[in-house]
């Protein structure tokens, strides 16, 4: 039978019980959903497709589900973030760098995906080695948020980053589901710019093993979607504890659709006046406020006295750590082991400075130096001892509030989604997309950004934060909020070859 395009729209949890019912085939999916990504290839969204891969993965998916063995993500196509390795498929980290970098292994989180039938169909675009808020910082040209037009109708917006490629093509409805990495902000920030949902897991919950690394302390790898319970079906088939990554944490993996029946009675939800100070555009604050209303009304209890005093610190404290351990995690990078590499220089070092100055870009050169000069005699006390101070003390301030309420709300970004080129040459305005994302991950925590409206046209993310190894609880309260404000369901104009 014919397959209905109008179907691509669905979310994976109605693909997946189409799937089951025999309504259309995987394969056939598979098929409509490449096509519909070649159409889309204006986005840029994708570095590589893999078409073949993902109809030899849509035809094991039939052959499960027609024996009755299909679970939420079988034959369900889902986009991988080009950071993360994939066997004999290339993986580039948006680095020249490793432009020709085929893995011989998969990463534990697409091990799992594959295991649990997942249709993988290509690797999404990224700011390079995942540092960026725009995704401008990818070797293979930027991608295009599918929301925001010029007067000629010409898509000029980042996605946000540095999964840009992941949230860009799950709202212009590409694919339901994809996976990004988040260090400071890198699922959640993009998610919001592009009204769709984003999780940055507790660290400890998702496997980092064969994950491109950049700064090891922060990042997880996490879901991408546009509902709770498509966030929570990707959560579930990645987590849990990998003997391959000795940072992910003893602890069980619950349902995380267990409060789904909740709803927000009784909830205690929390809102820091630090997350709501200057810098955060009046129109991003406005929908946030409405939404933190909608949430009263349904009986959850509005705690305004929580105090988080030293997240104003966290930017410089991110700035501190993560490009100290961005410089440690990139010094493999020599020309001699793998990846690009200079090989008709004067000599050993001018081979290897060769490499590395033509191998990457401005802002990855930028970070090594910063992590360098950082970690260097005479500045480690200063800079990053110190930071890993104030980061004990940002850390017992979320735990403190955490006490006095269930979850923390603040918008996820201070603006909407901007302009290319609006903040590429001022590094600074750069890293403050991440004001109240990146305090998230020096604690530690869980954070969901949900899409909760628009401001000018634009999506806007509001940020949950849980309690460590409580994303059921922001997963509970993000299916509630859906069912009484469903920004979520709001797609972008059809993105076109001209789009
Ligand atoms: N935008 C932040 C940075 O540039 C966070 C990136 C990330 O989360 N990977 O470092």
């Amino acid at each position: 039978m014919a397959f209905d395009p109008a179907h691509l729209d669905r979310t994976a949890h109605e693909h997946a019980a189409a799937l089951r019912a025999g309504d259309y085939t995987a394969t056939a999916l598979t098929e409509a959903t490449l096509e519909r990504l070649r159409q889309q290839e204006h986005l840029n969204a994708y570095i590589t497709l893999t078409e073949d891969l993902a109809l030899r993965q849509a035809q094991e998916a039939d052959a499960r589900l027609r024996v009755g063995e299909g679970g939420p993500l079988t034959g369900v196509p889902v986009g991988v973030k080009d950071l993360l390795s994939t066997r004999d498929v290339r993986t580039t980290a948006g680095s020249r760098m490793l432009e020709d970098f085929t893995p011989v292994l998969d990463c534990t989180v697409v091990e799992r995906l594959n295991a649990a039938g997942a249709v993988t169909v290509g690797k999404t675009n990224l700011d390079e080695f995942a540092m960026g808020s725009s995704t401008e910082h990818s070797a293979f040209g930027p991608t295009r948020n599918p929301w925001g037009r010029d007067g000629q109708g010409n898509l000029d917006r980042v996605p946000g980053g540095s999964s840009g490629g992941s949230a860009a093509t799950v709202a212009a409805r590409g694919v339901p589901l994809s996976l990004g990495t988040d260090t400071g902000g890198s699922i959640r920030q993009p998610a919001a710019l592009c009204g769709v949902l984003g999780m940055k897991p507790t660290y400890g919950r998702v496997s980092r093993f064969g994950v491109v690394a950049f700064a090891s302390s922060l990042e997880q790898v996490g879901p991408i979607g546009r509902d709770a319970e498509d966030v929570a079906d990707l959560l579930q088939a990645i987590a849990g504890q990998d003997q391959m990554d000795s940072t992910t944490a003893p602890v069980p993996v619950p349902d995380f659709k267990e409060r789904f029946a909740r709803g927000l009675d009784g909830l205690r939800v929390g809102v820091p006046a630090e997350f709501f100070g200057e810098g955060l555009d009046p129109a991003v604050r406005q929908p946030v406020e409405a939404a933190i209303d909608a949430m009263e009304a349904q009986g959850a209890t509005i705690v305004r006295d929580i105090a988080l005093p030293s997240v104003r610190a966290a930017l410089p404290v991110y700035y501190i750590i993560a490009p100290s351990e961005a410089s440690a995690n990139l010094a493999r990078y020599d020309g001699v082991k793998y990846g690009f590499a200079v090989t008709d220089g004067l000599s050993a070092e001018d081979e290897m400075a060769r490499t590395r100055g033509e191998g990457f870009g401005a802002e990855v050169k930028r970070r090594v130096m910063l992590g360098t000069y950082a970690l260097s005699a005479g500045y480690y006390d200063a800079y990053y001892l110190k930071a890993q101070k104030v980061r004990t003390v940002i850390r017992g301030e979320f735990e403190a509030a955490l006490e006095q309420c269930d979850v923390i709300v603040s918008p996820t970004s201070p603006n909407t989604a901007f302009r290319f080129a609006e903040k590429l040459d001022d590094p600074y305005a750069m890293y403050l997309n991440d004001l109240y994302t990146i305090p998230v991950n020096i604690a530690g925590n869980p954070g969901l950004s949900i899409p909760c409206g628009f401001a000018d046209g634009l999506p806007v993310g509001l940020q949950l934060v849980g309690r460590p190894f409580e994303e059921a609880t922001l997963l509970g309260v993000a299916h509630a909020y859906e069912a009484i404000a469903d920004w979520n369901r709001q797609a972008p104009p059809p993105v076109g070859t001209q789009g």
